[in-house]
């Protein structure tokens, strides 16, 4: 039985492609505000701490009440791990392959709530979100279709020795998620460890722990043992660091930032005298993306592409472009066509389908993007407008395009995660490259060129985890585009990817003597 296909996304050009959305919008907002509990061994946590999350796009909208979990949930969930471990791991890996396959889909059978649900909690537009929750179902389907061909090892056996390389769990890996794939990446970060064996504690965003809940259940649902797998929401600093520094946990899953990922890795290398175990931590961080506009670009082809790629989900994505290195010989053309294509951008409530741009996920990174606006407004070359309604209801910043030649500066080197473009320019095409290569990131890039000798010298040096020709550089699909980055971007864990599942693995060595001398007297009776 073939296992992994990837889920095919919804033509929402199509009516009846389009008619859930309302309605189910609807009754997700009627749960309003959702209370997250922490859960352990199937049981609420009760008399925890909550703190609330309201809707990106109408601030007086709570959507969820999310509890902070303390260190008497992780202690609980701990012991549980432990004493359960054993029969996860040893259940027949075709019983675990199977309950992944049930998972992705259960999540492809409620995609309908889950998108109206990520659009609420995070602001993601419809098609966004979409694309989000297929990317789910395609991590469960393909690490269990991983699992598949490597569960059984290697056998090398010759007369009179055998030998058997093969993988064993792990332990407990801690999850923690972040919010901007709320879908995806949590489910896949999920998944991969639980298919090898391991127990896993998942610590969702706190910016969208009502879909990790969600997702949580369905995990359940199609068959993942509570005692082994438990929720633990609440601050990254307070329970998310608990997490990362407990004993007991031997590899840490983390998506997020470059500050928190450097923290985590700095956490995890530090092996005192009575440490147990060397810890792994695999961390997926951030990224300063660039595109380079050749100049025999085709310039139809780059201006859509270059939009999509810097303002997709309002540029917070770790994949999103945010530096665009234009040739001189095309670059007022370029310039005056991709002004003219944001500026015609729509920017509305994610609820409304033909938006393109929405708010950003809370007041705390608006204030910092208008931090942003603010020391850079002389290097503004547009500004999208956003209606007064809008801004009073929601946390819109504007699309903007900066214009700088300052290779040193913020504009050049910081991730901001939002919907912030720089143009720059060049002369020559290799200086493009080295200029393309010059950050402490080294996770998505893109060319828009029409020259072979180029696309191959590109293909050769550009250093980036993925690198795009001639398209988008957001959108990785699983297994075609295994995705992250090298350098701060991330330790080069690859998910959706082929080595994935290995940093959840122990591989031994198992050698037997088989020219024995006899039997015991026990094996003869
Ligand atoms: P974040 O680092 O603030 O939070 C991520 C997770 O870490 C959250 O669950 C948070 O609660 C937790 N956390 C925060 N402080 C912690 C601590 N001290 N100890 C343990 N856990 C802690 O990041 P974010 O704002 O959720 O996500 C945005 C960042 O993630 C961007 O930099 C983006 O580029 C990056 N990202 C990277 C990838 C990738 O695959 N490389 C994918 C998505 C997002």
């Amino acid at each position: 039985m073939q296992i992994f296909y990837n889920e095919p996304i919804r033509d929402f050009s199509k009516e009846e492609n389009r008619k859930w959305i309302s309605p189910a919008i609807q009754k997700i907002r009627n749960r309003f505000p959702i209370f997250v509990p922490a859960i352990v061994s199937g049981e609420e946590i009760k008399n925890l701490s909550k703190e609330k999350h309201t809707n990106p796009a109408n601030k007086e909208e709570i959507t969820t009440e999310y509890s902070l979990s303390n260190s008497s949930a992780l202690e609980k969930a701990i012991r549980s791990s432990k004493k359960y471990f054993s029969n996860w791991s040893k259940l027949d890996p075709k019983e675990r392959i199977s309950i992944l396959c049930k998972t992705g889909n259960l999540i492809s059978e409620n995609k309908d709530e889950l998108c109206a649900l990520i659009l609420l909690e995070t602001g993601k537009n419809i098609p966004e979100a979409e694309a989000d929750i297929i990317e789910a179902v395609d991590f469960c389907r393909y690490y269990a279709s991983e699992y598949e061909k490597i569960f059984k090892g290697q056998r090398i056996d010759l007369p009179g020795e055998e030998n058997l390389y093969s993988y064993k769990p792990k332990g407990i890996v801690g999850v923690i998620a972040p919010w901007n794939f709320p879908a995806a990446i949590l489910t896949g970060m999920c998944a991969g460890p639980l298919v090898c064996g391991n127990a896993v504690l998942l610590k969702p965003a706190e910016q969208s722990s009502a879909i990790g809940l969600y997702l949580y259940r369905l995990f359940l649902k199609a068959g993942v043992p509570n005692e082994v797998f438990h929720f633990l929401p609440g601050k990254g600093e307070e329970i998310g660091a608990e997490i990362v520094r407990h004993p007991e946990v031997a590899v840490i899953n983390f998506t997020g930032s470059r500050e928190v990922g450097v923290s985590i890795l700095k956490e995890c290398g530090n092996i005192g005298p009575d440490a147990k175990r060397i810890k792994r931590a695999l961390c997926e961080m951030g990224g300063k993306n660039p595109i380079i506009v050749d100049g025999d670009a085709d310039l139809d082809l780059a201006v859509e592409g270059a939009l999509h790629s810097a303002f997709g989900f309002q540029g917070q994505k770790c994949s999103a472009l945010s530096k665009l290195i234009i040739l001189d010989s095309c670059y007022k053309m370029f310039q005056s066509r991709f002004v003219e294509a944001v500026s015609s951008l729509k920017i509305d409530s994610p609820e409304i389908l033909s938006a393109k741009i929405g708010p950003v996920i809370n007041e705390e990174s608006k204030q910092r993007l208008e931090k942003v606006l603010g020391d850079h407004k002389n290097k503004i070359l547009f500004q999208a407008k956003i209606s007064e309604d809008l801004k009073n209801k929601g946390h819109y910043v504007p699309p903007t395009i900066f214009e700088e030649d300052d290779w040193n500066g913020d504009l050049a080197r910081k991730e901001f995660f939002g919907p912030f473009v720089t143009f720059f320019r060049v002369k020559k095409f290799e200086e493009a490259i080295e200029r393309a290569n010059d950050s402490d990131y080294a996770l998505t890039a893109g060319l828009y060129s029409r020259n072979p000798e180029h696309i191959e010298k590109a293909k050769r040096k550009i250093e980036a985890g993925n690198f795009y020709i001639n398209r988008a550089i957001t959108g990785a699909v699983v297994e075609r585009q295994p995705f992250g980055g090298f350098k701060l971007s991330g330790v080069g864990a690859k998910a959706g990817g082929p080595d994935y599942l290995k940093s959840f693995l122990e591989p031994v060595t198992i050698t037997e003597n088989t020219m024995r001398r006899g039997f015991t007297a026990d094996l003869i009776q």
